[in-house]
């Protein structure tokens, strides 16, 4: 598809005078797999945290033509960039089913959709389907595997509609079998939307990016595929320490 989602020009957040990220331009594409990848302190995170309008910053972000700096956060959700957190934030209480429910923005209190269960938005069938998690409807998302709390919080951004998905490390804490689901996940994502994927796990990148940028000192070390960035001397001195 490769069609500009979200584009950030000139991104700079400042801490008390220290740049943490300092002139990043970064485009996510429709149809890509897109790792932010670069050591500790990097300013990954920063960025996300501009990008969603958790942090001020000078420079712009723009999405769909409309420029998201100054714009809250609840608008940049509603824009359709959407994001997940290390630790999965889910309702624990509520069923899968009703956390997709109320994510997908149906109003209906969880009280009606416990007595409702049968009638659930197609829309909402066919993320839980997505997901690997159909056989879960009515599974407490609070007993759910780690695994499992990433796909449904993923899920959760899917029917809410987020065309631009921000994942911090969302392998963290996985085995094997759940890395390498995840990773068809969000190829399977990818096909309509953009997807960036904050990461340290270097074969999980080498496995699954489309693309990646590296950051380094809180500015672009080096962008491309993974041959690209990995055969690049100056990437591997920050790794390598060469
Ligand atoms: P990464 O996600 O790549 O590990 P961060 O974006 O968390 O890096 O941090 C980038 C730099 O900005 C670090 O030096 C960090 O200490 C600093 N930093 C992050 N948040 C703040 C803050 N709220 N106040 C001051 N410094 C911060």
């Amino acid at each position: 598809m490769n069609q500009a989602a979200l584009t950030c020009t000139n991104i700079e957040v400042e801490f008390d005078g220290f740049k943490a990220v300092n002139g990043v331009d970064l485009t996510l594409d429709s149809g890509e797999v897109h790792f932010l990848i670069g050591p500790n302190g990097a300013g990954k995170t920063t960025l996300v945290d501009a990008i969603t309008g958790l942090t001020r910053y000078t420079g712009s972000v723009t999405k769909d033509g409309t420029e998201l700096r100054g714009k809250k956060v609840h608008h940049i959700a509603r824009k359709g960039i959407g994001r997940t957190f290390q630790t999965a934030t889910v309702f624990e209480h509520l069923t899968v089913a009703q956390n997709l429910d109320i994510a997908a923005g149906s109003g209906r209190s969880p009280w009606h959709l416990l007595r409702q269960r049968r009638h659930l938005p197609d829309q909402v069938v066919a993320v839980m389907e997505q997901i690997g998690l159909d056989g879960q409807a009515e599974t407490a998302a609070g007993v759910l595997a780690h695994g499992q709390k990433q796909w449904l919080e993923i899920g959760m951004l899917l029917v809410g509609d987020a065309d631009v998905l921000l994942l911090d490390e969302p392998i963290a804490g996985m085995g094997h079998e759940e890395r390498d689901r995840t990773g068809r996940l969000l190829h399977d994502i990818a096909a309509t939307r953009a997807v960036a994927v904050v990461e340290h796990d270097m074969d999980f990148m080498r496995a699954f990016a489309s693309r990646v940028t590296v950051l380094h000192a809180g500015a672009v070390l080096a962008a491309g595929t993974v041959d690209e960035v990995s055969g690049d001397p100056r990437v591997q001195a920050v790794y390598l320490g060469s």
